[in-house]
């Protein structure tokens, strides 16, 4: 996913480089020295850049089904999915139908179309809460906007967001907590004026009384709580559903809106989001990759009275001169109309679920799930105790024992996100023997790298 922070430099976890033994690579390194010349870091979204995992990043040429194919066509069996867009898979026939007939059609028309008024028909239909609803580009320009409206509709300033959530990289969300709750937040980014700093406060995840405590102190001031319901960029960090319910009675008390950040969770664990799951119906919502099958799409959308605010309804300026392209809205709508029957779910909750058990007794590592997100949890030093509901849950060796089974599963040809802190994805191009694959593949690595522990 675009532009976000990288999880492990975040915590100061670099990893050396590892070389990369096969021929296969060459290719991709050769064109990685063309692309540094010419692009900072040689990507376009840092985490790209394999500086987690050391190494040279594989220059892909394509991908279809549940592969992705690199430079010198060899073949990867794809868990990362592109960090989320693609619950059917690469290149699924009936998306690119839909995407090659509104090419036909011409594809940026700068008026209004039909095309995301059926997106958005779609859309409400199935969230009774999102009751009207704004397509933008990405995910980061839906978080910015909700965030405006909440502002607008409270005439408050301040929005607090959670330890170890990404919202995208607009400034004022490029903050994490400092030590204690009484520090400062601290940027994740240099760049940041300073009055960010001063408007977003950072609460700890799973941690009831902090809340409280804050809300006590600056409940009257913050606009907008915004929270991934279910955190996906950090590790996949479970919520308790007491601790997400205390969070939205604090914010209707206080007067503050709750916006839910399903750009990773819209449309991937429910036809409802997570908040469909929970029973918890937020003011806004933000969502962006499934809703896009692939393409840049993000919406954010809610109570009718506040998108009222928005321009020209209301005074809450946003616009956009790509924003519900055509070719999107159609590859959107063809995306989530598979999804409608909500049989896909079922199915990819069984085939995590088989990911779990076959994977559940490995030494020195932890799955944690939930349907089609997965993350592996590594650790050398022993089995990582679960559940890690925040950042303080991770092991310490996280990242550096991540890096030798995502070589070892590279060299296997399975691509996982380049990263300890991303999560996996499932699709429906995915079989229960792709399933297997990776979890043979993760054992014989675990197995070659733990250290043997004693069995009693
Ligand atoms: C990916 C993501 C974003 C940012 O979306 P982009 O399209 O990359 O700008 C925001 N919030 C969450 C929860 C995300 O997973």
């Amino acid at each position: 996913m675009a532009g976000r922070v990288r999880a492990g430099a975040r915590r100061g976890a670099r990893v050396a480089a590892i070389a990369d033994p096969r021929p296969q690579g060459r290719s991709s390194e050769a064109l990685f020295a063309r692309a540094r010349a010419v692009s900072p870091g040689g990507v376009h979204s840092p985490v790209r850049a394999f500086r987690g995992v050391g190494g040279v990043p594989r220059f892909m040429t394509g991908g279809a089904g549940a592969r992705l194919q690199d430079v010198d066509g060899r073949r990867y069996l794809d868990f990362c999915m592109a960090f989320g867009p693609l619950i059917l898979g690469h290149a699924p026939a009936a998306v690119r139908a839909a995407a090659e007939a509104a090419l036909a059609r011409g594809w940026s028309l700068g008026t209004v179309e039909p095309y995301s008024l059926e997106l958005a028909e779609f859309i409400t239909g199935q969230v009774p809460w999102v009751q009207s609803i704004r397509f933008v580009n990405s995910g980061t320009e839906a978080v910015m906007s909700a965030l405006r409206v909440a502002r607008a509709a409270t005439g408050r300033a301040k929005i607090l967001k959670f330890e170890g959530c990404y919202h995208g990289h607009a400034d004022s969300m490029l903050l994490r907590a400092g030590s204690g709750l009484a520090e400062a937040p601290l940027p994740d980014s240099a760049g940041l004026p300073p009055e960010v700093l001063q408007e977003t406060l950072v609460a700890p995840l799973d941690d009831e009384t902090a809340l409280e405590a804050l809300f006590a102190r600056e409940g009257q001031r913050i606009a907008a709580v915004i929270i991934e319901p279910l955190p996906a960029n950090y590790g996949l960090l479970p919520q308790r559903p007491q601790f997400l319910h205390r969070l939205a009675s604090l914010a209707r008390s206080h007067g503050a809106l709750l916006i839910f950040d399903e750009v990773i969770t819209g449309f991937r664990v429910g036809l409802q989001g997570f908040a469909g799951l929970t029973g918890i119906h937020p003011d806004l919502v933000t969502y962006g990759k499934v809703i896009g099958g692939g393409f840049p799409v993000g919406a954010y959308g809610g109570r009718r009275d506040l998108m009222e605010q928005v321009a020209p309804a209301g005074p809450v300026y946003q616009a956009g001169t790509l924003s519900a392209n055509p070719l999107a809205m159609c590859a959107g709508l063809a995306t989530l109309r598979q999804l409608a029957d909500g049989r896909l779910y079922d199915r990819l909750d069984m085939l995590g679920a088989r990911l779990e058990r076959a994977l559940a007794d490995v030494p020195n590592l932890a799955v944690q799930r939930v349907g089609s997100i997965f993350w592996l949890v590594t650790s050398r030093a022993t089995r990582p105790a679960t559940p890690i509901r925040t950042p303080r849950g991770f092991p310490p060796d996280a990242a550096a024992s991540f890096a030798p089974l995502f070589h070892g599963l590279l060299g296997r040809g399975i691509y996982l996100a380049p990263s300890a802190f991303e999560v996996g994805f499932l699709s429906a191009a995915h079989t229960a023997a792709d399933i297997e694959r990776l979890a043979r593949s993760v054992r014989a690595l675990a197995a070659r790298d733990s250290v043997p522990v004693e069995t009693p």
